[in-house]
């Protein structure tokens, strides 16, 4: 796919290669990250990115979008079975994207927000003060209960009967637990607010089953179809029949103009593969994989907020460690382990610093890793962590790197790379 690529810019080939040299030679245990098909990456490629294509199927801007057209409907039938919702636009360029085209569909700037602390797992277009939405809306947050570190219904309760907020948003990007959607209805319906769900990250779990879906419980479901569900970068906003003329025309043009037709090409791609039974037992390694990571580092003494994970990522509180999250990604980077620091609820860190490290299992699991490998490499994250010395974290490096040969990554696009990798 890079021929071409070598001849123009060896420079930026180079470059590919060696993006294609560490994520396959690496470790990659970021929560929100996993590696698309070939098939995706072909359709993502496509000579669909020469089209423009404003507006939406049959009702475009522009001539000459019959077959795009074939590629949105594709997505959006496929996107409507996986998660049997009543409507989908499949444009937003980001999961950023389909949140702000959803807020403003239905907010005026200043009406009030209630969102998941960002600090407790949240995101941050829902609310931060460094985001539009916390610039445009007033937000109140509510979190997790200091003892048991799942979400605080009373909280969000009692929040919501003193503000008033005019839409609920549940969702997380650090969250470990599954997230019980109906009481968030129920609390909505007590104070006529909206509910927001955004299911970025466990969109995988919901296709397949194995989280419980919010589309019952909530007028807008957003997503991004590139963390569990495996597909292109990009975004998607499911919601019910009576929203879809403003959720479509405040996405476009309210906040984009032209969408990426070879991008929607992939997400028809990736709905297509997420439709398999193959991919209901990759979701189901994904969770095991994470309660046997999760397990091997509780075993060696790491704390895990809220004592594990239910989905397909943990939080590991280090304070009991004498390292930071800062300290704990860099030493682990040079051991070829790629995660993120990230604040726990209450942390006393700074954001830079962070007491935690955020620990996800969908990129591993997509390379065929199982529970054995999952044991080893919470292994070798301990080691690390308690002893984070050269001579230590050379020797892990060496076996992340024989772990990795026995699970290739992309061989097929490793040839067109000149050695260089
Ligand atoms: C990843 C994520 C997003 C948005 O992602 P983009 O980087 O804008 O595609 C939105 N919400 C949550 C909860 C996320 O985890």
């Amino acid at each position: 796919m890079i021929e071409e690529v070598w001849k123009v810019d060896p420079q930026l080939a180079e470059a590919i290669c060696r993006e294609i040299g560490r994520q396959a030679d690496k470790l990659e245990l970021i929560a929100s990250e996993n590696f698309a098909s070939m098939a995706v990456l072909q359709a993502q490629g496509c000579v669909m990115t020469n089209k423009y294509a404003e507006g939406y199927p049959a009702k475009r801007y522009y001539g000459g979008c019959q077959w795009v057209d074939v590629a949105e409907d594709l997505a959006r039938e496929r996107a409507s079975a996986l998660f049997g919702c009543e409507h989908v636009n499949v444009q937003p360029h980001s999961g950023t994207q389909a949140n702000m085209a959803v807020y403003m569909a239905i907010l005026k700037p200043g009406d009030t927000i209630l969102a998941m602390n960002l600090a407790h797992g949240g995101h941050l277009s829902h609310g931060s003060p460094v985001s539009f939405s916390g610039q445009l809306y007033r937000v109140v947050f509510y979190g997790v209960d200091r003892e048991k570190e799942v979400i605080d219904l009373d909280q969000v309760r009692d929040l919501s009967k003193r503000y008033r907020p005019k839409l609920i948003v549940v969702g997380a990007s650090a969250y470990p637990r599954t997230i019980d959607f109906a009481p968030f209805r129920e609390i909505a319906d007590e104070v006529g607010a909206y509910v927001m769900a955004d299911i970025a990250h466990i969109a995988g779990l919901v296709a397949v089953g194995i989280h419980p879906s919010p589309i019952p419980y909530c007028e807008f479901v957003t997503t991004t179809t590139h963390k569990t569900l495996r597909g292109p970068r990009g975004g998607m906003i499911m919601c019910r029949r009576e929203f879809a003329q403003v959720i479509d025309k405040t996405l476009f043009p309210g906040v984009q103009g032209g969408p990426l037709m070879h991008v929607i090409a992939a997400k028809a791609v990736a709905f297509k593969e997420a439709l398999t039974p193959e991919f209901k037992t990759y979701q189901e390694q994904i969770v095991k994989n994470a309660k046997a990571l999760a397990n091997a580092l509780a075993e060696r003494g790491f704390r895990l907020v809220s004592g594990g994970t239910d989905n397909h990522l943990m939080l590991v509180d280090l304070r009991g460690k004498g390292i930071t999250g800062k300290e704990a990604e860099k030493a682990l980077e040079d051991a070829s382990i790629t995660v993120n620091k990230n604040m726990i609820p209450f942390d006393p860190q700074k954001p830079f610093i962070a007491s935690g490290i955020r620990i996800g299992t969908p990129a591993v699991t997509t390379r065929g890793m199982k529970e054995g490998e999952m044991e080893a490499i919470g292994g070798w994250i301990s080691r690390v962590l308690e002893h984070p010395e050269e001579t230590v974290k050379r020797e892990v490096a060496s076996e992340v790197k024989a772990l990795c040969d026995r699970f290739p990554l992309y061989p097929e696009l490793r040839k067109e790379c000149r050695g260089v990798t």
